[in-house]
């Protein structure tokens, strides 16, 4: 049987539903953040329904028979359930309602719908498909309002079209599913996040071409036509950009090259004392939190090192262990903190500058104190995305965790229970949501304590082992 999830990972890559199939996915691959997405699934379906049930439902003056929720339907070799079938009784047909926590249409909504049309229209006389997706700009008030909540789009018609292809290409899927083998390899052009990498690349090196800075498509397929995998391998009069020459000329050598000027005029930049900050955060689908939308990043943490001239570090750090809107406390022990004079130093300036920005259209009142601090911050991140500093282990790649390794190698977050951002949203709604007991939540909120402090902590460490380069010019 071909479910309706197994056709859109054949859709995805044909072989992914071969290693589905034949238990080859990479289990280590499906963490925490998809656990959390597939939850947040499950909190929009729960409301879509309810949206179906409180509005359409009255709307068209149905009866609980004329609506049906997670309906499972089979056909020979396919299968789906679809999330809600109305009667229309304006045209005496079913109508398909498909509830996603997206906030807008999506190509694959349309392969889903027709899927499930191709089974439901042996059963059933079909009218409408409609996609139930979230509002952007929606913004809670007191209460949820499902009215305002959800956007909703008739699309019969994109399904209607496709619905040929999809008669097609399911039957292929089949096949494909149930070959004992697989075929000749293919080519896709982003394998390091696939789930079963192994199957095309099981010899792909640590280093290769997918690792160039914003490769192209077409980049790939001229390396791939003169069997050109290894970073190292690609030649020297390959046409590349600046940035990618520079981190092809890093491999070649071996060791890291630094723009010591360059990096001394960026430092004068800076202004003490240094207050190191990180932000961590938890985005829900469906907001809860009066002027909050879907999707809105609710800060949740800060850990905050200050660094003086004279060398004095101080640690300070905060965490919202309730269900309340964290923002008000959070800025608050912030400002009794920063001083009207220092750099804030942060990794990745976007990230917390927009948290600063968001956090000022819901709390006007601290607004000058947001923007106050997003004027004097200075992204740490562009010393080396700049390639003012660059070495052949960060692989392309400006992350903290590839950073951090290089320039201080004894301080690591292999042994932190909490490793990356994902992983400290999912920590941080099992403590403040989870059904677990007192000392379970202590432990994660230990965790997600010491997760944050390693993060300003390693931004200390980078900084003062590239003062002791300046100093040495
Ligand atoms: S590496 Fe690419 S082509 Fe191969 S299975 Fe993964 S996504 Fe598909």
């Amino acid at each position: 049987m071909l479910s309706k999830s197994n056709f859109l990972m054949y859709l995805d890559c044909p072989r992914h539903l071969w290693a589905y199939a034949h238990g080859k996915i990479d289990k280590r691959k499906i963490d925490e953040y998809i656990r959390h997405l597939s939850d947040q699934g499950y909190e929009v379906e729960k409301e879509g329904v309810n949206y179906i049930n409180d509005i359409i439902k009255k709307r068209d003056n149905l009866s609980d028979k004329q609506i049906a929720f997670q309906v499972n339907v089979t056909d020979d070799q396919f299968q789906a359930r679809v999330d809600s079938l109305v009667f229309n009784p304006f045209t005496s047909k079913y109508d398909i309602y498909e509830i996603k926590s997206s906030t807008k249409v999506e190509k694959n909504h349309i392969y889903d719908i027709a899927f499930q049309w191709l089974i439901l229209e042996k059963e059933y006389e079909l009218g409408n498909a409609y996609v139930l997706y979230l509002k952007k700009d929606y913004i809670l008030q007191e209460n949820l309002d499902l009215s305002q909540l959800f956007s909703i789009s008739d699309v019969t018609n994109d399904v209607l079209n496709i619905l040929d292809y999809v008669k097609q290409a399911r039957s292929e899927a089949i096949d494909v599913m149930n070959n004992q083998t697989l075929d000749l390899c293919q080519t896709c052009y982003k394998p390091k996040d696939c789930i079963c990498i192994d199957l095309c690349h099981p010899k792909l090196p640590e280093y290769s071409i997918y690792d160039l800075n914003r490769i192209t498509p077409k980049k790939i397929d001229l390396l791939l036509e003169n069997n050109i995998l290894d970073f190292t391998e690609i030649p020297n009069n390959f046409k590349l950009t600046d940035i990618q020459k520079n981190q092809l000329e890093v491999a070649k050598l071996g060791h890291e090259i630094i723009d010591l000027p360059k990096l001394k005029d960026e430092l004068s930049n800076i202004e003490f004392p240094l207050y190191f900050i990180d932000y961590e955060t938890y985005n829900p689908a469906i907001p809860y939190l009066h002027g909050y939308k879907a999707y809105d990043q609710i800060p949740f943490q800060w850990s905050l090192h200050i660094l003086t001239e004279q060398g004095g570090l101080s640690h300070f750090e905060f965490i919202e262990t309730l269900v309340a809107d964290p923002a008000p406390f959070f800025i608050e022990k912030l400002q009794k903190l920063i001083s009207n004079q220092g750099s804030l130093m942060v990794w990745n300036k976007s990230f917390e500058a927009s948290r600063n920005k968001r956090i000022s259209e819901i709390y006007p009142e601290y607004s000058s104190f947001c923007e106050e601090m997003n004027s004097r911050m200075f992204d740490l991140m562009d010393i080396f995305k700049k390639q003012i500093y660059d070495h052949p282990q960060f692989k392309g790649s400006y992350s903290i965790k590839n950073v951090l390794p290089v320039l201080s190698p004894d301080l690591s977050y292999k042994s932190l229970k909490i490793q990356h951002g994902a992983a400290a949203m999912v920590g941080w709604k099992d403590m403040v949501f989870g059904n677990i007991s007192e000392s379970e939540k202590e432990i994660i909120r230990k965790n997600l304590l010491e997760y944050c402090k390693q993060d300003t902590f390693a931004m200390v460490r980078i900084y003062q082992e590239l003062v002791k380069l300046i100093h040495n010019i």
